[in-house]
């Protein structure tokens, strides 16, 4: 077995591949970025090369670097992963289990045996009766874009005129939504976190709340299940986050997502073990870390740009508020709506981490000045 530590190529250089950077210091991996310019967030301060993910000769030579190759998103073609495996590259998550994060009408057959909003794929307006409904683009949707709630066989019309084919499901009037991130190892190991709410705003998610505070424990088992079985199932590698809507007693799948993802952004200091270190771990088939909360609540609140430029100066007054407050800033260009930080508070007294993690959120868009 070789003794060399190995090295990680990540598809992408954005704030995930960023937060990444730590870990694969701390545990002495190295890491190489397909970026799409220098200026990408991650590819600011780690080994990188600049390369279009969609053409297969460029993917190639990068993978020919690295010893493993991971993702940041979900934007490279699964004709280009396929290739890649066809050379012998190791990639993890595979073709197999990733193209379930890629297109939301697979994952719903493939995953029919779990509770999931009623579905269809859907190209004439004609084939739905009854609404309201949700449409979704089948792959290339995030942050609710690409997902739709109509009201009427002519607004559904008008969505498949311009792409065609959605993805219709059942509009579930649920009480909350939760996520569960879950990580597994080519080994089979497989570990899950505690169940997060996640607050949304517009289809974007502006807070997450873990454990998930109005789950029974009963339910958030269920939840933890479910994720470990869609991993084993699917036979996912690297870390992947399960979203749940919650209604009553019961849970509905929504999505997944086979990557670190922002409603696991809590773990960094949440947990003993992070959501960036696992997936390192996961895709190197090391043993799993303890995904154990290292405090009772972790709450993490996403900062998202507005129309202020400035985003140093209002860390004065946090940090001086709340010295507990942790900063994650992206060192993305601000632009209105963009996800450019994130802050994580944690401690024992959830309504007061919910209320100091919101006063920072509008302290930092400028909507509060004091
Ligand atoms: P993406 O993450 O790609 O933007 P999602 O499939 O997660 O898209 O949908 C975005 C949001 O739309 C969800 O967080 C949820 O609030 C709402 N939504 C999605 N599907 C449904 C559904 N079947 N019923 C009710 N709301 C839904």
């Amino acid at each position: 077995m070789s003794k060399r530590f190995p090295t990680v190529g990540i598809i992408g250089a954005g704030q995930l591949a960023r937060m990444s950077i730590a870990p694969a210091e701390a545990l002495g991996v190295n890491l190489l970025l397909l970026a799409n310019d220098s200026n990408d967030s991650a590819a600011q301060i780690t080994h990188h090369i600049v390369g279009d993910f969609r053409d297969l000769e460029t993917v190639r030579a990068f993978a020919k670097k690295c010893d493993v190759i991971t993702f940041e998103h979900e934007l490279i073609p699964l004709s280009i992963i396929k290739a890649l495996e066809a050379d012998g590259v190791v990639v993890r998550p595979s073709s197999e289990s990733f193209i379930f994060s890629q297109n939301k009408a697979a994952m719903r057959d493939r995953l029919s045996n779990f509770p999931a909003p009623s579905h269809q794929t859907v190209s004439n307006a004609e084939e739905i009766k009854s609404f309201p409904v949700i449409a979704k683009a089948i792959s290339g949707g995030y942050d609710g874009r690409g997902v739709w709630k109509v009201e009427n066989s002519a607004e559904l019309e008008m969505i498949l005129k311009e792409i065609g084919k959605v993805l219709v499901e059942e509009l579930v009037d649920f009480d909350y939504e939760i996520a569960v991130m879950v990580a597994r190892s080519p080994h089979g190991q497989a570990t899950t976190w505690a169940p997060t709410q996640t607050v949304q705003r517009d289809g974007i998610c502006t807070m997450t709340i873990t454990p998930a505070p109005q789950l029974t424990s009963q339910m958030s088992e269920q939840a933890q299940k479910l994720a470990l079985d869609i991993a084993h199932e699917l036979g996912v590698v690297g870390v992947m986050a399960v979203e749940i809507f919650v209604k009553g007693e019961n849970l509905y799948v929504n999505e997944l997502a086979m990557r670190p993802h922002n409603s696991g952004h809590w773990t960094i200091e949440g947990s003993i073990t992070s959501q960036f270190e696992q997936h390192l771990r996961a895709v190197l088939d090391l043993p799993l870390g303890n995904p154990a909360m290292t405090s009772e609540y972790a709450v993490m609140g996403n900062i998202l740009g507005g129309d202020k430029e400035d985003m140093y100066r209002p860390y004065l007054h946090l940090m001086a508020r709340t010295p507990a407050l942790k900063f994650h800033h992206y060192k993305k260009e601000v632009r209105p709506g963009r996800k450019i930080g994130h802050v994580n508070l944690l401690g024992n007294n959830v309504v007061e981490l919910v209320q100091e993690v919101q006063h920072a959120l509008d302290y930092m868009s400028g909507e509060i000045d004091e």
